[in-house]
Order: C-alpha cells, then structure tokens, then sequence
C-alpha cells in the first residue's frame, strides 16, 4: 500500500477525477495528498475531499502567488483549514528563485506568513524550493514546524542531512527513475526512514512513461526504483514510507 504525499488533481489536467481515483486504489496507491494552492484550485480540490474518502489536502500558496495574495486571502485560507478536517497540512509553501529574484521579497513574506499559520495550528508543512536553499533553511529554522516534507527533494548529501536533521522528510518522485539522476547517489547515503513517496502529478513522470501525463497510480514504479537503490522488497518501500507519511499527516 502507497500514499502519494504530493500530486495536483484538477479537472484542467484529467479528464475524469473518478477514474483516475479508482486507478489509484488498483495500483494498491491507497490515499493521495492533494495540494491545492491557489485560490481556484483550493475551491476546486475541497470538493473532491468531500468526495473521495482516499483524498487529503493540503492547502497553501505558491510562491508563484506572492503578487497577488493579500492578507485577506490568508484569512481565508487559514479559516478553511480550521474548518476542513480533510486538511492534513499546508503547501505547498516555499520560495522559488528559478526564474529570477525580483520579487524575493514577496515571496519570503508570503513563505513566513504561512509558516506562522502553521505553527499556529500544528500543522505539517509541504515546502518548494527551487534554487533558493540558503534561504529556504534560514527561514524554516526561525519557526516551530513539527512535521514537514521537502517536497521533490533534489539537493545535495548535505542539504539533504540539514534538513533531516531539522526534522524533514525528503519528497522522492519520478526524478528518480530518470537515467543518469543525481539523485540516487545522494539516496544511497540516506535511510528510507526519511523518505516519502510523491508524483507532483500531473508533472514530472517517471519512466518508462515521461513525456505523458503523469498521475499517482505510477507511484510503485517509484517504489521499485526505491527498491533497487536499497535493495530490499519493494513492500518494504511500501511499508517504510506509508508510515512515514502517516505519521506526518496523521492520515
Ligand atoms: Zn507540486
């Protein structure tokens, strides 16, 4: 059994919300953590927690929002989490330097308010960071976060055991299975106590599919890959990391 702790579910990318469920639960990917984090996507994705009882949510805004998102927004945002109990977490949040640093400084009051939002309720954060480690750290370091996930971790041994140390997880998707991924070095010196499985579908397919849609019923392909790094039985893969997001989410 599978949970994918990181996927985007809306009607823009799958024709069919059930179907791609159903496909999940055949693929043995028995619960999936939805991200929903925008304010269109969060309205949309609530309705298929209601839905589905193999959804979960996590609700933040994106870097990518940090224009546009005001403090009425959180206000929102943080009163719909009250409120959701299919809520298990906030994300996913972070800073993202790929495109350029303009609006850093945006971005970072964004990142913080939603940290204080979770510190508050205690609750699990799901972090994106892109290019921006130094400072993703340093901020992280300055709030009481229990429980979170780097999600689609793909830094450094040393990056890797900072925030391991900080009490992170490491979000593993289908980056893995690409030919020639860092990634699997890195693994080799890392425990799978510290992993979580993920897709970020509908994006970053794992092979032998990359270049279609991806969705969360590939997540035991990530688990074979997981398998063969470690060398041990893809169930334990399975059993190791359902734990482990159980015991973040409390799912
Ligand atoms: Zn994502």
């Amino acid at each position: 059994m599978y949970i994918d702790t990181h996927c985007h579910l809306q009607k823009e990318f799958y024709y069919d919300i059930e179907k791609v469920i159903n496909e999940n639960l055949r693929n043995q990917v028995q619960k999936i953590v939805v991200s929903g984090c925008s304010k269109q996507e969060i309205i949309e994705v609530l309705q298929y927690a209601l839905e589905y009882d193999s959804v979960f949510l996590t609700l933040g805004f994106h870097p990518d929002s940090c224009e546009v998102v005001n403090d009425q927004d959180l206000a929102w945002l943080k009163d719909l989490i009250i409120k959701n109990r299919k809520v298990v977490g906030i994300g996913e949040i972070g800073l993202d330097y790929h495109y350029g640093k303009d609006n850093r400084n945006l971005q970072i009051e964004l990142f913080k308010k939603q940290l204080k939002i979770a510190e508050e309720l205690n609750l699990p954060v799901v972090i994106h960071s892109r290019d921006a480690v130094k400072d993703t750290i340093e901020i992280l370091k300055q709030y009481k976060i229990k429980r979170g996930i780097i999600h689609c971790f793909s830094g450094s041994l040393e990056v890797a055991q900072q925030y391991i140390k900080m009490g992170y997880y490491l979000g593993i998707g289908g980056v893995v299975t690409f030919k020639n991924s860092r990634l699997t070095d890195v693994l080799t010196k890392l425990s799978l106590e510290n992993i979580v499985l993920e897709t970020d579908s509908p994006y970053l397919t794992p092979e032998p599919f990359r270049g279609t849609i991806n969705s969360s019923k590939y997540v035991p392909i990530i688990a074979k890959k997981l398998s063969e790094i470690y060398n041990v039985p893809v169930d334990k893969v399975g059993a190791v990391t359902f734990k482990n997001a159980s015991n973040i989410f409390h799912i």
